[in-house]
């Protein structure tokens, strides 16, 4: 989560203010599901068991911060490998979304929508047009979009969440109930506790067990942050995760609903070593544009930029662009070390793949740094070693992993990578649930989900 010490409150920072939305909510795809939705959950489509105790479908999405794709091969991982073998796997990794950092991917998981249009675009960010400073607030102001609890709780159905980021917001229907909700965000929780709190909900009534929950691990990020993906902590982290999805099948399996919960593990992104010698310093600029400190809200991996022209300047449009234009000038020159690794935009000029404009949250010039690099003001500061992430989504060091299990998903079956925003519709799928507008593919459905009434046997 954080870049160079992990939080240990997190979540703690709350806003004062109150403002209007300000995103423009752009609607890429409606996903309309035509049947009524209580018709749609109880048809005999679900294949119920009279003899177990749930006889309705349950989504137990566990995710696992900073799981980078082929963490899984570093050690032993028997209760991941059983989840792979007997359900279904994005077979070279999840695609996060740009950028790709914890806040902005969870809530993309969780919305089916890319930062620019649920509202959470970096970690921590400033709002250029209002001033006001995001860091983890809970004004529901901020997130925008319908998670995944807020669907659930609008159509009737029971949610609990077992921390994510987002899921302390009180939205809508969505109360953050006492008891079905973590909160406040506390990384000094155990992992075995938050499992324990996930499974105690089977203990309950038939009728009360909630029908999606969220379970959230804060490894192996935190290892990964301090120490870079290889290391032998690392490595312990991720067996550490590992045991934890042990705890969780074990204690599904003693209370005889492992073969009815769909779990779905997944992680927000990935991981890259950041080391010294590998840095662009901005007063390394300085013979062709003086870029001042203050005018830059975030170095790496995002370089985010909000130039102050001052009341003069008529067009700071153009002066932004003529900024960019010397920016990558000087980069390209071959004199400014390691400038090949950097380039700098308009944000409306970023590559489309990135889906990083449409929102007035950004700042107005966006630089995207290379794989593992950093970029620095000047060669004043400590250099070091560690691990980070927020990189473009395009490299294969930012991807997690993907693995569903239950009733809806085919065993042992392999699917392409894909974007995490397509997750959403197939969570809302599994449970009946009519999507909110979101920018998944309500095809996408169909290619990872056994239709209704095929459902597999598990167990
Ligand atoms: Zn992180």
């Amino acid at each position: 989560m954080a870049k160079y010490k992990p939080v240990r409150s997190g979540f703690t920072s709350y806003s004062l203010y109150k403002l209007p939305q300000i995103v423009p909510f752009l609607i890429v795809l409606v996903v309309a599901a035509t049947a009524d939705d209580s018709d749609f959950r109880s048809s005999n489509s679900w294949r119920s068991h009279p003899s177990k105790k749930l006889t309705k479908p349950v989504v137990l999405l566990i995710s696992s911060d900073g799981f980078r794709f082929g963490y899984q091969f570093k050690t032993e991982t028997p209760n991941i490998d059983l989840l792979i073998a007997r359900g279904t796997e994005a077979q070279t990794g999840l695609i996060p979304v740009f950028p790709t950092m914890t806040f902005p991917n969870h809530y993309s998981i969780a919305t089916g929508l890319y930062p620019a249009y649920h509202g959470i675009i970096m970690n921590k960010f400033t709002d250029p047009i209002t001033g006001e400073f995001f860091n983890r607030n809970l004004d529901p102001k901020w997130w925008l979009g319908e998670p995944l609890w807020e669907t659930a709780v609008n159509q009737g159905l029971k949610a609990a969440t077992v921390f994510w980021p987002g899921s302390d917001v009180l939205k809508g229907s969505w109360t953050c109930p006492k008891g079905f909700c973590k909160t406040p965000y506390n990384v000094s929780v155990p992992l075995e506790e938050r499992v324990d709190t996930i499974l105690s909900y089977f203990d309950l009534p038939k009728s009360e067990i909630p029908d999606f929950m969220t379970l959230y691990f804060d490894e192996p990020d935190l290892q990964g942050h301090q120490y870079g993906p290889d290391d032998p902590r690392i490595t312990q982290a991720v067996a550490k995760v590992d045991k934890m999805m042990g705890r969780v099948i074990k204690g599904l399996k003693k209370r005889n609903v492992f073969g009815d919960v769909h779990v779905i593990l997944l992680g927000d992104h990935g991981m890259v070593t950041n080391c010294d010698k590998k840095v662009i310093y901005i007063d390394d600029l300085a013979d062709w544009i003086k870029v001042p400190a203050d005018w830059i809200q975030a170095y790496f991996p995002v370089l985010a930029m909000n130039p102050r022209w001052g009341k003069d300047v008529k067009n700071p449009g153009e002066k932004n662009a003529e900024l960019v234009a010397k920016m990558n000038e000087a980069l390209s020159s071959g004199k400014v070390e390691n400038g090949e690794f950097l380039q700098v935009y308009l944000k409306e000029k970023l590559p489309k793949r990135l889906h990083y404009s449409e929102s007035s949250r950004i700042p107005p010039i966006i630089g995207m740094v290379g794989e593992g690099l950093m970029v620095k003001q000047n060669r004043t500061n400590a250099q070091e070693c560690f691990g980070n992430h927020g990189y473009d989504n395009m490299f294969f060091s930012m991807r997690s992993i993907f693995i569903g299990h239950g009733p809806r998903f085919r065993r042992g079956k392999k699917v392409p990578s894909f974007e995490n925003v397509q997750i959403y519709n197939v969570v809302a799928e599994i449970l009946g649930l009519r999507p909110a507008p979101n920018n998944g593919s309500s095809l996408f459905t169909r290619s990872i989900l056994l239709p209704f009434g095929e459902t597999w046997e598990v167990e």
